[in-house]
């Protein structure tokens, strides 16, 4: 496979993967856990796919995931460049995903996905995180 990026490119995307997975990802929703009084939660909680945050009193798996990676449909996550090559590996990360949601929802916990460009938008957590049949 040719690597058809420019180093800038490059760049740009090494930080989209970083960012996907991030401190400050995490300590944004710990704030808004902690400004809304949620309580429960555990970091690097033993779990199938490894969610971002797990309640495993209220049985809650929240992964945030990369609007690149995940293959949101906003703004800025569209690679323009080696098109199928990306193509290929977002597929094949949201098919994992399915797996993973459907795992889970079959061992009875309840599967919140949030989009990292989701994470400013306090209404649309709110609505996700406190919503009892989320
Ligand atoms: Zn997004």
């Amino acid at each position: 496979m040719a690597d058809t990026f420019t180093k800038e490119q490059r760049s740009q995307i090494m930080r989209q993967v970083k960012s996907s997975r991030n401190k400050s990802t995490e300590l944004n929703l710990i704030q808004f856990f902690k400004d809304n009084s949620i309580k429960g939660w555990r970091r690097s909680y033993n779990l199938f796919g490894r969610p971002d945050f797990v309640f495993p009193l209220t049985k809650k798996a929240v992964f945030v995931d990369g609007c690149f990676w995940h293959g949101h449909n906003c703004r800025n996550t569209k690679p323009k460049d080696n098109k199928d090559y990306w193509q290929q590996k977002i597929s094949r990360n949201k098919k994992r995903d399915r797996a993973v949601t459907k795992t889970l929802k079959s061992n009875g916990w309840t599967v919140i996905r949030i989009w990292e460009c989701q994470l400013k938008n306090e209404r649309a957590l709110r609505n996700k995180l406190t919503n009892k049949s989320a």
